[in-house]
């Protein structure tokens, strides 16, 4: 069995996490996609709700889809969730099955600054995904990939839909070009903030429970 794990504060979640989410169980195969919302570092940066509303909002935002699930394991523990002890938990507690990271190019750069990288990127497949206003062709200021300038470039400008390169350890990263959905949590929030609609960026449900529970607001 493949499963794709994809983490995120999911604060909120909204429809450009939902839709990559399942462009890429699609297109890869994937059996079912576990979503693992971060839990809250004990000084937690200000506009992040608290891990048990981010995790409320993601099971109300995926129960429609059988093919995917939700996951606790960083949000029930208080403090900083470190992804490379979650991917080896999973690993430890599913001998059989086959994981793959899903992230964006903007957290892909960003895992330098995580616990332990150079750990993290021999666990695990990764599947490196487009989002708009980043490119496939900064990747190459990454310390843990390298792909000629030429296929970046080709993903960029979709000539190229998807490429697959061998890390440390025998693990895959592949690139995917996806759909490009122009939604992020920290406009959701700035639109919020401002007392203006977020409907259609995000599941109704998930909308109503933002509204319930009065978050973003100040
Ligand atoms: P914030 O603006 O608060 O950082 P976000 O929209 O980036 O929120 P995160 O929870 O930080 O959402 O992201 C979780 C994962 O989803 C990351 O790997 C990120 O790259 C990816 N992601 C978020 N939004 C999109 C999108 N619109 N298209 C593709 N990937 C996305
Ligand atoms: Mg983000």
């Amino acid at each position: 069995m493949k499963v794709g794990i994809f983490g995120g504060t999911f604060n909120p979640i909204h429809y450009g996490h939902l839709i990559a989410a399942e462009e890429v169980r699609e297109r890869l195969g994937l059996d079912k996609i576990l979503f693992v919302p971060s839990g809250s570092p004990p000084l937690k940066a200000e506009e992040l709700a608290d891990a048990i509303h981010r995790y409320k909002m993601t099971r109300l935002a995926i129960v429609t889809n059988r093919l995917f699930e939700l996951s606790d394991i960083e949000c029930r523990r208080h403090g900083k969730s470190y992804t490379a002890k979650t991917v080896e938990e999973l690993k430890k507690t599913n001998p059989g099955i086959e994981f793959f990271f899903i992230l964006g190019i903007d957290a892909f750069l960003d895992i330098t600054n995580w616990w332990r990288p150079e750990r993290l990127i021999t666990l695990i497949n990764f599947v490196i995904i487009s989002r708009p206003d980043f490119r496939f062709i900064d990747l190459q200021v990454s310390p843990y990939i390298k792909i000629n300038r030429r296929i970046l470039k080709g993903l960029d400008n979709a000539e190229i839909e998807t490429y697959t390169i061998k890390l440390k350890n025998n693990m895959d990263a592949t690139l995917l070009r996806l759909t490009p959905i122009g939604i992020s949590s920290t406009e959701i929030r700035r639109l919020i903030k401002q007392g203006r609609s977020i409907k259609y960026l995000l599941p109704a449900e998930v909308e109503s429970y933002i509204i319930a529970n009065k978050l973003y607001k100040s």
